[in-house]
């Protein structure tokens, strides 16, 4: 469920830098008619590439299980075009590494080994992701750990049979729990996963990967006022032209529903909880998000919006925070420069509310 919406940006002319152009134009041209004149020309026949102003545009397209958006400013309509192909192909490429609801992929190869005490050769892609994760997870107190991937999957049965699992099945599907049990090493960049049964799960830092990639992919064509949208999770790079910030809106979600409104640039925002997928058991709650102390779903309504300096990290922390709570949250923040946060947390009907994003 998107939390955050942006407003439409207004095109902008930049009268200021076009008309000192022709200014400079016409001085050469005292001392040059023939140059002059062929300007003159150039100007009738090449209208489009003189005066071309940058334009909105917005793309969409479901990936990753997801509605992704792009929406950026250029000048030429090929350019938009080529570049859209391009950043949601690289997501395309993503998913394939990293989609952990993919047989073959490189994320489901590499957990397949697990136990089997073998270094494993892996992509760029996926070790940044397994290196970026387990330093979240470090600097979070496993609040945010990738090896949750057996307890997801007895979750996703358990939602799917609407069964309830016994406390016996959760513990042992925990045993192969744990990101320290998933070693690194950089030269070759390789990783072992030393306990039998491990599975790793990106669910709760890939979108935001994904989205900090398609910044990547705009970037490198020259397009800087960019914002992309990962299924409300977001990754905004230069404001539109002419503008302070892309504005944001970001609601609380609550019945009494409170709004704050940001201009932002350069960050990455990411919301977490509240959601369409739980499983509920003797009327309570529990939340896709897994504690990976107990293995089981969170239990409190928690919603959990965070402002990052890129979406990557911005993903994982709206997720780590989640789990954390308000209390242990405001001390893992510490840990973390220049992150912000809203979190949310219903109990028994009375909501809690520690907001830093103001
Ligand atoms: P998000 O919506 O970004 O909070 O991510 C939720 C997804 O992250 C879940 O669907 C799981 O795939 C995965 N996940 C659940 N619990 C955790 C956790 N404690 N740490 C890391 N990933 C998790
Ligand atoms: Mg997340």
């Amino acid at each position: 469920m998107p939390m955050a919406r942006i407003s439409n940006a207004l095109k902008i002319v930049n009268f200021t830098r076009l008309c000192a152009s022709l200014r400079d134009q016409e001085k050469i041209g005292l001392f040059f008619p023939y140059l002059k004149i062929s300007i003159l020309l150039i100007l009738i026949y090449l209208p489009e590439e003189i005066f071309a102003q940058e334009k909105r545009y917005e793309f969409e397209k479901g990936l990753m299980g997801s509605p992704f958006r792009l929406v950026f400013y250029t000048t030429s309509d090929t350019l938009a075009q080529r570049a859209a192909l391009l950043a949601f192909g690289r997501i395309e490429a993503l998913n394939e590494v990293l989609s952990d609801y993919r047989d073959g992929s490189e994320i489901n190869r590499l957990s397949a080994q697990s136990g089997s005490g073998k270094w494993v050769p892996v992509s760029d892609d996926l070790y940044r992701a397994i290196s970026l994760s387990k330093d979240v997870s470090q600097r979070t107190s496993g609040a945010f750990d990738i090896t949750i991937g057996p307890v997801v999957q007895l979750w996703r049965r358990a939602l799917r049979r609407n069964v309830f699992p016994s406390p016996d099945v959760v513990a042992e599907s925990r045993q192969a729990v744990g990101y320290r049990y998933m070693k690194l090493r950089p030269q070759g960049q390789k990783v072992k996963l030393t306990q039998p049964g491990m599975r790793l799960d990106v669910g709760g830092i890939g979108k935001g990967y994904a989205a900090d990639e398609a910044v990547a992919v705009l970037k490198k064509l020259g397009i800087n006022a960019v914002l992309v949208d990962a299924g409300g999770d977001l990754t905004l790079a230069e404001p539109p032209p002419g503008k302070p910030g892309w504005e944001v809106e970001i609601t609380s979600g609550l019945p009494a529903d409170s709004t704050t409104t940001l201009l932002l640039s350069n960050v990455g925002i990411a919301t977490s909880g509240a959601t369409y997928r739980y499983l509920e058991h003797e009327g309570v709650r529990y939340s896709h998000i897994v504690n990976p102390q107990t293995g089981v779903g969170l239990r409190y309504h928690v919603r959990t919006t965070v402002i990052a300096p890129n979406g990557t990290l911005a993903d994982a922390l709206a997720t780590a925070f989640s789990v954390a709570g308000i209390e242990d949250s405001k001390r893992i923040v510490e840990n973390f420069p220049n992150v912000k946060v809203w979190l949310l947390e219903m109990n028994n009907g009375s909501v809690k509310s520690w907001n830093t994003l103001k």
